[in-house]
Order: structure tokens, then sequence, then C-alpha cells
């Protein structure tokens, strides 16, 4: 459990390199070390200051003794039939986030989570009815990262290729930490912009303030209806910022020149597959350049909802592709230990999840 000593992998990396300069001038140890410690967070992985092998001992104590390198723990993995893997991370005050695994082909998609529960309370979502617990912080996020990729490697998974903010909360409601852990992936331990992309249910600022990042990270948006009165229903947030004023965010996303905007749609069985809905998302996302992904909903406990059939999915995308939308149906992965958008804590809130263990692989 971390003390009042700063967790270094919270730094960013200008932070980190003037907080380490400081404590090794205070200490009168030349400043390479700054560039050393900094290499074994960001290149070398490391867990601990006694694993910093290049450096004295005394110097190991020293920074021990001022700083930390505290890294949630994992209190479960569990493997999917289908390969997809899960961590279910315990946080030091006993809070449960998980990140996902998703191999498919040559990728391995990375997914983490931004908070513990969340506040927006989507209804077509297990981690929504849970509430908000906290945010997490930068470090807690990147850490999802740094163990996750550890775990790939020594499973076979090989290289994490792409990192998407689209496990449990609102990434875009947690603004410092989540660009703070945008920095550390990019410019820390080197992870291309192109190849993240933050997922939001439309929290304006936020969309605004990506736009204005030089990176090129990607966004996508939980679209779910293109229509306001039923996005409303699904999606309370929608009273906020309702889709006009979304579109305009958007817009300046576009603007900006960045990577094409991706549109998230959970297809649920007579609630928002109605075809006549494929003209005004068709609009909205040809406006935009924007992709649209539609995707099978996840049963979650308490629902009766159920994913539209496949047959209405398909309809559903040639009616947009028609239009000149370009579509990508996704598979639901990982069904059978509940790798849909925090469903994971829930089922272990609720003792249902199977402990598999570390090397369940
Ligand atoms: S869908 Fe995302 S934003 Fe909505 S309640 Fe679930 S975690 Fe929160």
């Amino acid at each position: 459990m971390p003390d009042a000593r700063i967790n270094l992998l919270d730094l960013e990396p200008d932070t980190l390199h003037a907080t380490l300069a400081r404590h090794f001038a205070e200490r009168g140890v030349k400043d390479f070390r700054v560039r050393q410690v900094a290499r074994w967070i960001f290149e070398g992985d490391a867990t601990s200051f006694e694993a910093m092998t290049d450096l004295p001992v005394e110097e190991r104590e020293a920074l021990g003794g001022a700083f930390d390198l505290y890294e949630p723990e994992p209190a479960t993995v569990s493997v999917s039939e289908d390969a997809t893997a899960k961590h279910l991370w315990r946080l030091h005050d006993g809070e449960l986030v998980e990140s996902v695994l998703i191999p498919a082909g040559d990728r391995l998609t990375l997914c983490i989570s931004s908070q513990a529960g969340c506040a927006m309370a989507c209804t077509f979502c297990a981690t929504g009815w849970g509430g908000f617990r906290r945010h997490l912080t930068a470090g807690e996020i990147v850490s999802q990262f740094r163990g996750a990729r550890r775990w790939a490697e020594a499973n076979g998974y090989g290289p994490v290729t792409n990192v998407v903010y689209m496990g449990m909360g609102e990434p875009l409601a947690n603004r410092d930490a989540v660009f703070a852990s945008l920095t550390l992936l990019n410019r820390g331990y080197g992870f291309g912009a192109r190849r993240i992309t933050v997922s939001t249910v439309g929290v304006v600022p936020g969309i605004e303030q990506l736009a204005e990042r030089p990176e090129q990270f990607g966004l996508a948006l939980s679209l779910h209806s293109p229509e306001e009165s039923l996005r409303r229903e699904l999606i309370p947030l929608e009273k906020r910022w309702p889709i006009p004023v979304l579109m305009e965010a958007l817009r300046k996303f576009d603007a900006a020149g960045g990577r094409r905007i991706t549109f998230e749609y959970t297809m649920i069985d007579g609630v928002n597959d109605d075809l006549s809905l494929v003209p005004a998302l068709a609009e909205m996302a040809h406006e935009l350049h924007a992709f649209v992904n539609l995707i099978p909903f996840n049963p979650i406990p308490d629902r009766a909802w159920v994913a539209s059939p496949m047959g209405r999915i398909r309809d559903f995308a040639r009616g947009l592709e028609e239009r000149g939308v370009d579509v990508f149906v996704r598979e639901p992965r990982g069904r059978d230990i509940a790798a849909a958008c925090g469903q994971l804590r829930t089922e272990k809130l609720g003792q249902a999840l199977v402990q598999l263990g570390r090397d369940s692989r």
C-alpha cells in the first residue's frame, strides 16, 4: 500500500526527470543517474528499486526511502475459450478494476480501465449499475499496461499492439490522470499514439481537449443511437451534452486532422436496432468520416435485453454501407468470462468469477 512517498509510476516523463534530478542533486549524485532510473522504469519494466542493478546499493536504498514504484496486484487472471485474457487488479485500497487482452490475428489489443466503477449509469452496462468508486491515478492506469504486457509476454501472447480505454469508467471524466497516462504510454513507454484509442460516452470538454493535443490519439464515441430521445434512455449523459453539442465537439476533433473517429454501436434486440435509425446514423458518420463498429450486446445480469439477431445486425450494416459508411461488425469476445465493459468486477463482487491463477495459459 502506498504511503506518503511519491509513486514514480504516476509521473509524466518531464516531471519524473525533474523529480529525480532534484533527488540526486540533493544527494550530490551526478545526474546521469536520472536517465538510468527513467530507463529502468520505461524500458526495463522495473518493479522495484532493488532491480536497478547498475545503481549503487546506497542509491537504491535512498530511492526506496523517498519514492515508491507502486503497482496494483493481479487478483485473478481468467482466459476465455477464444484466448481473451482478463486481469482483475486489486488496488491498494481494495478496489478492483479490470483489463482485457484481446488477441486477433497479428494484433493484441489491451483494454484498460480509467476509474473504479463509473458515475455515468449507462443502462446497458454492469459497471454503470455498480456506481462510482473513485478515479484511478495515472500510475494505476499505466500499471494495467505494464502488468498485462508482462503477463502477455510470459504466456506466449506476444507484444501488445493496441491500447483502448474502454474498460471500467469514463476516461474523459478522469481527464488529468487519463491525459497524463496517455503521455506516459506514448512518450515514456514509447507506445505509438496512433495505436491508442480513448473511448467516451460523450464528455464534450474532454473531446475538445483531446482534439487540441498534438499526438494522434484515436477517439471512439459510444453512440448507441443517433436519436436523442433513445440515446438519453441508454446514456443519461446525453441530457447534459445532447447529440447536436456532441457533434460540434466531434467536428473539432475531425478538423484537427487526427485519426478517424469510431462510433461504437451496441446492438440490443428491439431497443436500438430498428432499420429506421440507419439513415440518421449514416448521416452523422458521413459528416465526421467516422467508422461504425456494430457490437452485438453482451447480456448483463438483471436485464432482460439480448443481442440483436445476426441477420438484423447484417441488415443494419448493409444499410450503412449502401450509404457509403465504413462498417465493422465486431465479434463478441470472451463471453464465457464476461469480458464486456464492466462485467468482470461486478461478477467478482458476486463471487461468480472462476479464479484461474496467474499462469492459466
Ligand atoms: S458504458 Fe462506460 S461510461 Fe457508461 S456506465 Fe459503463 S463504464 Fe461508464
